[in-house]
């Protein structure tokens, strides 16, 4: 049975109704009263509140298909099957209601009775020490004990800092040798995308005090988190998560308009990809209210189109094309997440804007990149100094990630603490002349739209502010 991504999501959420659960709309990707995150990375992140006790959920069992970016896993992005920067993540909470024994025998339910992945295939890992967990996983779902791999604390031990933290157990799917990486050693825990991760359950039990001692709660917690990316590529049986039937409808865009088609060229597909990962990213960050900016979140946002721009280019998109992407996007994406289909013409305007704003320096930038590269190579050399690396950034708008993965292409590194340095500089003399920064790309073109971006309902208005652009 081929299930599409959109009927996985909904059999997800509605088997934990079923059981229970109150079915919550997908959190913005903006943090709220959160300093520590930048942007939601996990389902259980905007819901922290009620793990940590300071707010009470509206329900003990909660659940949610909540959209996420993971900036940290951007290089895998493409060369993966698994990673991208963008996704979406189930997932089944309680607090302080449900524990181990029913977070686990749920997950099974679901998986091999609901979605009848064979049970043959399946792996799962558990803490080390987590004893527990290993009778449930043996005695009572009836895994062999060879299929139970027990894993280290930096892999299935869940803590930051002090606070609420606990053991977790992952669910894996063997995709089979063919998608291995053929090493003898190859197994659970491999980074090749042979045993796919798909779910990892968390039993919040502990609470580690400042002395490092873990006390155990009274009424421990479940975060559950699922890909569903993930889930749909092993359910549709496909190489990796870009061919999953709605992404796939992007990558396959993305293919039209450049005239390469995916699955002929092992580079191109990279830049098939990961232009598909990072337009998503984009459309939902701007649908959230974040605008391109050179701090914060609204950095990450004109990193990640840049970097999907500079694809482009190695495609042989000269134009502005990113935004074409939007309305595709949103065919596939829109009846999960209105608030894109209610912001459409919004959105495609700030691609577009962002895009073309790039594009004015883009190939003098890559010249530039192109001459600093040649010297290098005839002086033998293989560092770019930090000074050049400021310049691409400040002149030509390059972020200095994208500057990095071009020099890596040919064995190239960056002084990142001296293009550090260059932007502490710039920084301070910005601040003591208070007057507009030199740098093009700090003028803030955006400026007239952050009206919307704290109150959506102004959406109608668009046209008023259209006025700015
Ligand atoms: P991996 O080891 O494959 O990088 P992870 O251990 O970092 O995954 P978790 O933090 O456990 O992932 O997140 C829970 C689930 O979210 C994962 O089991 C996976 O299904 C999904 N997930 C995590 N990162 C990504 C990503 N970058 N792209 C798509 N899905 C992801
Ligand atoms: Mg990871
Ligand atoms: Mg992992
Ligand atoms: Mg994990």
């Amino acid at each position: 049975e081929k299930l599409g991504m959109n009927e996985l999501r909904e059999k997800y959420l509605s088997f934990f109704e079923s059981k229970g659960h109150l079915r919550l709309p997908s959190f913005s990707l903006i943090p709220k009263n959160d300093k520590s995150l930048l942007l939601i990375n996990a389902g259980m992140a905007p819901l922290k509140p009620y793990f940590t006790g300071k707010e009470i959920p509206p329900s003990k069992r909660i659940t949610t298909c909540q959209k996420c970016i993971r900036t940290p896993d951007i290089e895998r992005v493409g060369k993966t099957a698994r990673h991208g920067t963008f996704f979406e993540m189930l997932g089944n909470f309680s607090f302080g209601d449900y524990f181990k024994k029913e977070a686990i025998l749920w997950a099974w339910e679901f998986v091999t009775k609901e979605l009848r992945l064979p049970e043959e295939r399946l792996w799962v890992t558990i803490y080390e020490k987590d004893d527990e967990a290993f009778e449930i996983w043996n005695k009572i779902v009836g895994l062999p004990a060879g299929k139970i791999v027990r894993m280290g604390k930096e892999d299935n031990f869940w803590e930051i800092g002090i606070g609420p933290c606990g053991p977790c157990s992952e669910i894996y799917f063997d995709r089979g040798e063919d998608k291995g990486c053929g090493k003898p050693e190859c197994g659970i825990g491999c980074d090749c995308d042979r045993f796919i991760e798909f779910w990892n359950l968390v039993f919040t039990q502990f609470n580690k005090d400042a002395e490092g001692n873990y006390n155990p709660l009274p009424n421990p917690n479940i975060d559950t988190g699922m890909g569903l990316e993930r889930i749909a590529t092993v359910m549709q049986d496909v190489d990796s998560i870009f061919d999953v039937d709605v992404v796939r409808g992007i990558t396959d865009f993305v293919g039209k308009i450049s005239g390469v088609k995916y699955g002929t060229d092992k580079k191109a597909d990279i830049s098939l990809r990961v232009i598909t990962d990072h337009i998503r990213g984009v459309v939902f960050m701007i649908s959230d209210g974040i605008l391109p900016s050179n701090e914060g979140r609204g950095y990450v946002l004109r990193r990640i189109l840049r970097r999907a721009a500079r694809h482009g280019k190695l495609l042989g998109l000269n134009e502005a094309f990113l935004y074409k992407i939007v309305d595709v996007v949103i065919k596939h994406y829109g009846d999960a997440y209105p608030e894109l289909v209610e912001r459409k013409d919004y959105i495609k305007k700030i691609v577009k804007i962002e895009e073309e704003r790039f594009k004015e320096t883009i190939d003098q930038g890559l010249n530039i990149l192109n001459l600093y590269v040649e010297e290098l190579k005839n002086q033998g050399e293989n560092i770019l100094d930090g000074v050049k690396a400021f310049k691409l950034y400040d002149t030509y708008g390059f972020p200095i990630d994208l500057t990095k993965e071009i020099l890596q292409e040919v064995g190239i590194d960056v002084d990142e603490e001296e293009y550090k340095r260059e932007l502490d500089k710039q920084r301070i003399r910005a601040r003591s002349s208070r007057k507009e920064d030199s740098n093009i790309w700090e003028k803030d073109i955006y400026a007239g739209l952050k009206d919307i971006k704290t109150h959506f309902v102004g959406y109608n208005n668009i046209e008023t502010h259209s006025k700015v652009l």
